[in-house]
């Protein structure tokens, strides 16, 4: 067996005649900085979330740091987010000059334990930024609530959850703004770096729509200091065509996933929970095990491709040791560190070979007993 964490050459086989299309069109017109077909992608990707307006952006962290500094975010504020997240969430706070607080995770969703939330604001807390961590939407209604309450920002770190839903409603479209990541390895990848903000506000997104442009509002006019983070035309050509397909890769995943569920709950490991109030787009599969190093590898060796999201939690990261966070500071997360194991999941993946993963994981788990006789 040869399986990769995620097959983005399978995808692309199942698109190409469309997106050969797409981007040969952007190469004909010439318009590579803000053309036609970005406008497009915008409205139909905040279409798609369920909110009034999209800024396209060069990257996922490029999307969260904007959005604070739309919110008027900076130094001597501070912004809670959760220890168990990818890096870039709490970048995109220190990137502002604010400080970003941390709290520990729900142990079935991963995401913001929502009952630590309040005990961690403070006079100088300004944001929230839930994590929709691996496609499964954090508790929203309780933290939008603890938000009103405070008088608190709320920006979603929707990067890997595009097309989740939470009671009915797609993320991006709960928080006052709502980051997504292009990348390519995301639910919704673009061929290259990429990003977008989802807002319904429309001075938000005006002040957003200046700060991606070098602070200009009209061309070599420029009212601030702002930042070259446009999104790409050709990606977003690309992207244009990418998000016809999402419910149905989407789809897929929620299919395949319950397709492991099924074969790995009798086994001795945790499989993923779905939340009630939650429609995960399961961007990763990741289950939770006392062996998983000792899966990890069994796996490596019989070609299947596995990982780890993520093995150290921000508050142990060397970057952030100026936070001053002790080791045991949040133990739900620093356990979920050294256990989580991420499955091969992606639209393309046959669902045999979810059967042959999960046999290979039995065997691990469970080594068939040895006759002595
Ligand atoms: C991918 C990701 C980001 C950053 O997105 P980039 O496009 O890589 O900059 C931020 N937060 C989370 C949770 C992510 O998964």
């Amino acid at each position: 067996m040869n399986v990769p964490l995620v097959d983005l050459q399978a995808q692309y086989r199942s698109i190409a005649p469309e997106v050969e299309v797409a981007m040969s069109t952007v190469l004909r017109q010439g318009h590579f900085i803000l053309g036609e077909e970005l406008h497009r992608f915008e409205s139909e990707f905040a279409n798609y979330c369920d909110t009034t307006t999209a800024i396209g952006v060069d990257c996922g962290t490029s999307a969260l740091k904007l959005a604070l500094l739309a919110f008027d975010i900076g130094p001597g504020d501070e912004v809670i987010t959760s220890a168990h997240t990818f890096i870039a969430t709490v970048f995109a706070i220190s990137y502002t000059g604010a400080h970003p607080v941390l709290v520990d995770i729900d142990p079935h969703t991963y995401t913001m334990d929502v009952s630590q939330l309040e005990r961690s604001i403070t006079a100088q807390t300004k944001a929230i930024i839930p994590v929709h961590i691996y496609g499964h939407p954090a508790d929203m209604d309780p933290i939008l609530e603890i938000a009103t309450r405070h008088g608190l920002v709320v920006i979603e770190d929707a990067c890997q959850a595009h097309g989740a839903r939470y009671k009915g409603q797609r993320v991006g479209s709960l928080g006052h703004a709502a980051a997504f990541s292009f990348y390519p390895a995301k639910n919704l990848g673009a061929y290259g770096d990429g990003g977008i903000v989802v807002t319904d506000d429309q001075n938000v997104a005006k002040r957003l729509r200046v700060l991606r442009d070098y602070g200009q509002r009209s061309k070599y006019h420029h009212v601030q200091i702002g930042f070259n983070h446009r999104l790409d035309t050709l990606q977003a050509a690309v992207l244009r065509i990418k998000l016809r397909h999402l419910d149905a890769w989407n789809a897929a995943r929620r299919q395949l996933a319950s397709l492991y569920d099924g074969l790995l709950h009798s086994l001795p490991l945790v499989t993923p929970t779905q939340a009630a109030y939650a429609e995960s787009v399961y961007h990763l599969y990741v289950i939770q095990s006392d062996d998983r190093d000792a899966i990890c590898s069994f796996l490596n060796d019989h070609g299947v491709a596995t990982g780890m999201h993520y093995p150290i939690p921000i508050h142990l990261q060397p970057a952030y040791e100026s936070l001053g966070y002790q080791s045991g500071a949040f133990p739900v997360a620093e356990r979920a560190a050294q256990r989580v194991l991420s499955l091969p999941i992606y639209a393309e993946l046959p669902k045999a070979t979810v059967r042959r993963i999960a046999t290979l994981i039995e065997e691990c788990a469970s080594p068939p007993a040895r006759s002595h006789q």
